[in-house]
C-alpha cells in the first residue's frame, strides 16, 4: 500500500480556528482564564451527530465559538497559523489555503485589518521555511465573510481581501462565505462578490452541504464561484451535477464534516464516488479537524479504505486539490510531477 501521507496534495478547505490543535484550545483557555464545555476536556472529538437539524448545528457552533473565544492575541494567531502549517505538512499537503473570517479576532488586535494582516504575516513567514526545506506546507488565505452578518459586512471584508490579493503563498488567494447555510439570502452577498472577482481572487463560497441542489443553484447563479465549500448535495439533482461539472466548479469535499454533522449517516453515504463518476473535480478537505476528529491524510484514507478507490483514482483526487489551488503554477507542475511519482512507487 502506498502511503497517503507522501501523496502530495493541496489543503483548500480548513477554517483557522477549525483547524486547532485541542490541547492548543485547552492551553489558551488556560491562559486567558476562560472555561471551557468540559466536553474539551472529557470526551473529544464530541458527538455531532444530528447536528444537520438546527439544534444538533447549535451545538457544533457552540462549541466551535467557544474555541473561537479562546483566541485573543497576536500570538495565539500566529501559533494558529503556523500549526495548521506544520500539521498539514505532516499529511503530504504541500499548499494550504487556510480560511479566516477576521471579524471575530479584530477585537483583540485593533480591528479587521490588523488580524487579517497578522494572519498573512506568519502565512509569509511559514511560507519562506517551506521554500528552505522546513517542516511546513505554505500558506494562503481566503478571507471568509459570515452569513450570519450582514452583506455590507461581507463587501468591508472583500475589499479588504481584494487589497491583499496575490497569487503566492502569504497572500489573500480567495474569497468565501461559510456558517449556518440555512442563514442569511445568498443574492444578498453578490456584491463582495463582485469585489473579490475584479481583484482575482477565486471565489468559494459553501453551498450544498446543509441545504440540497437547490442551495448549489442559487450559489451558482448569484454568485459565479471557482469553487463550492462542500457542493455534495449536487448528486441529488443530475442536471444541476451535470451543471457544476460542466461549468468546472470544483468541489470542497469534506467526508469527515459531512458524517460528523449528520448529513450522511455514516462514511460509506458520502456520495464521493459518484462525483468521481460524475467527473467532478474534487478537492477533498478536513474543514474542522478540531471538531470533526479528523484530518486531511484522514479524507484520502476513506477515499482507498471506505469507499474503495483505487490508488489510480485518489491520485486523481490530489491532482484535482493542485488544479483547483491557487498555488503558483510553478508549484502546481511540480506537485503534479510528484503525483505521478508517488503512483509510479511499487505497492
Ligand atoms: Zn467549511
Amino acid at each position: 500500500m502506498r502511503d497517503l501521507t507522501l501523496l502530495p496534495k493541496a489543503h483548500l478547505h480548513l477554517h483557522f480556528t477549525g483547524s486547532m490543535r485541542v490541547p492548543t484550545v485547552l492551553e489558551m483557555a488556560d491562559r486567558h482564564g476562560l472555561h471551557l464545555p468540559e466536553v474539551f476536556r472529557s470526551q473529544w472529538p464530541p458527538e455531532l451527530t444530528e447536528a444537520a437539524d438546527a439544534r444538533g448545528w447549535f451545538r457544533f457552533q457552540r462549541l466551535y465559538d467557544a474555541a473561537r473565544a479562546c483566541v485573543r492575541s497576536e500570538a495565539d494567531m500566529r501559533r494558529i497559523v503556523r500549526e495548521a502549517a506544520e500539521d498539514d505538512h505532516a499529511e503530504g499537503s504541500r499548499w494550504l489555503e487556510i480560511q479566516v473570517d477576521p471579524t471575530s479576532y479584530g477585537p483583540f488586535v485593533g480591528g479587521i485589518t490588523p488580524a487579517l494582516e497578522i494572519v498573512l504575516d506568519e502565512a509569509r513567514a511559514v511560507s519562506a521555511e517551506a521554500a528552505a526545506g522546513g517542516p511546513v506546507s505554505p500558506v494562503a488565505v481566503v478571507v471568509a465573510a459570515s452569513r450570519m452578518r450582514h452583506p455590507l459586512d461581507a463587501r468591508a471584508l472583500a475589499r479588504l481581501a481584494a487589497h491583499h490579493a496575490g497569487d503566492g503563498p502569504g497572500s489573500v488567494v480567495g474569497f468565501g462565505l461559510s456558517n449556518d447555510e440555512r442563514r442569511g439570502v445568498t443574492p444578498e452577498f453578490a456584491g463582495a462578490f463582485r469585489i473579490a472577482h475584479a481583484a482575482g481572487l477565486a471565489l468559494v463560497p459553501h453551498a450544498g452541504e446543509l441545504l440540497g441542489p437547490e442551495a448549489v443553484v442559487e450559489t451558482l447563479d448569484a454568485l459565479h464561484p471557482d469553487r463550492l465549500g462542500h457542493g455534495v448535495r449536487s448528486v441529488e439533482d443530475p442536471a444541476v451535477l451535470d451543471r457544476v461539472v460542466e461549468q468546472q466548479v470544483a468541489l470542497e469535499v469534506c467526508p469527515g464534516s459531512n458524517v460528523a454533522l449528520g448529513v450522511y449517516d455514516d462514511a460509506p453515504q458520502v456520495p464521493l464516488r459518484r462525483l468521481v463518476d460524475a467527473g467532478a473535480t474534487i478537492a477533498l478537505g478536513a474543514d474542522d479537524p478540531l471538531l470533526f476528529g479528523s484530518r486531511l491524510v484522514d479524507q484520502y484514507r476513506t477515499a482507498r479504505d471506505v469507499h474503495g478507490l483505487p490508488d489510480e483514482t485518489v491520485a486523481e483526487l490530489a491532482r484535482g486539490s493542485i488544479r483547483a489551488s491557487r498555488a503558483p503554477r510553478t508549484l502546481r507542475e511540480q506537485m503534479l510531477g510528484e503525483v505521478d511519482a508517488w503512483l509510479a512507487t511499487p505497492t
